[in-house]
């Protein structure tokens, strides 16, 4: 049996047996033993987690007014899911979920609410951090974790609808913010060989929208803003983003009003992992049966 054959076969029972597919593509109920993974890389990453971080823990939604204001629907207006739901009279609404409104269906009637479903976990802080006043100069880090939605569907094994992303932010000065982002990418890769997850750390760029979005993706490569430790999992020719390292410069210091307590607009970074990607990655490595796994990645992550 050839490796691609290997590894035909184990994609397959990941996405039928570790996983549990449903109606909707790229949203997957998760089993038992997946979830013992993402518990075991939940503290693996908490036991890394920086001293005076603040813990936050958000549902899948968040405000649709700040995330207007934080700019998403400039660069990624194709990846957000608005949260709907049905106005009119109780006459109205009776009529079209029973199908009696002249060609019109029940969806007709919705409206968009004050939520979206949160794109990303770092989006719920900065609005918080701003509105408590100036930042310590030594700078704040939150620990956060929120299911998130993007509207991509692809059959392609990682790619979800709905995923847990946990992140550290940071919020501080401009070298604050970059030294951060440098010493993640350093303990991101520990963290990989404690997993024994064979891995690249390059260069990546946003999937920003349209034709204009291109011209920013190449920008963000230039400038060195985004990094990503990549995982093959569908093949090795096109691996799979499992954490990013991002550095914002003052995009959101700027729009949210943060300041460090010299005055100077704050910067902000974060180091984002993806939860059911790195389980996805941990079972495409490893196999689907844990006493197979090496038994310093069961230490590290308790199963
Ligand atoms: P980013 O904000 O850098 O696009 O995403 C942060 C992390 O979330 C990525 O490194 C990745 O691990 C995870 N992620 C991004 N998109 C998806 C996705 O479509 N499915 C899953 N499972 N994880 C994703
Ligand atoms: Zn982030």
């Amino acid at each position: 049996m050839s490796t691609t054959q290997i590894s035909t076969d184990r994609l397959e029972a990941i996405t039928s047996t570790i996983l549990q597919p449903t109606a909707a593509a790229g949203v997957q109920g998760r089993t038992g033993r997946f979830e013992e993974v993402i518990a075991g890389l939940t503290s693996l990453i908490t036991r890394h987690r920086p001293s005076g971080a603040e813990v936050l823990r958000f549902p899948p939604v968040m405000s649709r007014a700040l995330l207007e204001k934080s700019g998403y629907l400039k660069s990624f207006p194709h990846l957000l899911g608005v949260v709907s739901s049905m106005t009119g009279t109780e006459a109205k609404i009776r009529a079209l979920v029973e199908g009696r409104a002249a060609e019109q269906e029940w969806v007709d009637a919705l409206a968009a609410t004050d939520l979206v479903l949160t794109p990303a976990a770092c989006y719920q802080v900065y609005p918080i951090v701003a509105a408590r006043g100036d930042v310590p100069i030594t700078g704040v880090i939150v620990d956060v974790e929120s299911y998130c939605f993007r509207r991509e569907t692809s059959a392609e094994l990682g790619r979800m609808q709905a995923f847990r992303m946990r992140e550290y932010v940071c919020i501080g000065a401009p070298e604050t913010a970059v030294a951060f982002r440098e010493s993640w990418k350093g303990k991101a890769q520990q963290l990989a060989n404690q997993l024994g997850l064979p891995f690249t750390l390059l260069p990546a760029s946003d999937p920003f929208f349209g034709r204009a979005g291109k011209l920013m993706a190449v920008n963000q490569v230039e400038q060195a803003l985004k990094f990503e430790l990549l995982v093959p999992v569908n093949s090795d020719e096109a691996p799979t983003a499992c954490m990013s390292f991002n550095y914002h410069q003052d995009h959101f210091g700027t729009t949210w009003g943060l300041r460090t307590d010299g005055g100077a607009v704050a910067h902000t970074a974060c180091a984002a992992f993806g939860l059911d990607r790195l389980t996805i990655a941990l079972f495409a490595t490893h196999g689907l049966d844990f006493e197979a796994w090496p038994l310093t990645v069961r230490e590290a992550l308790g199963i």
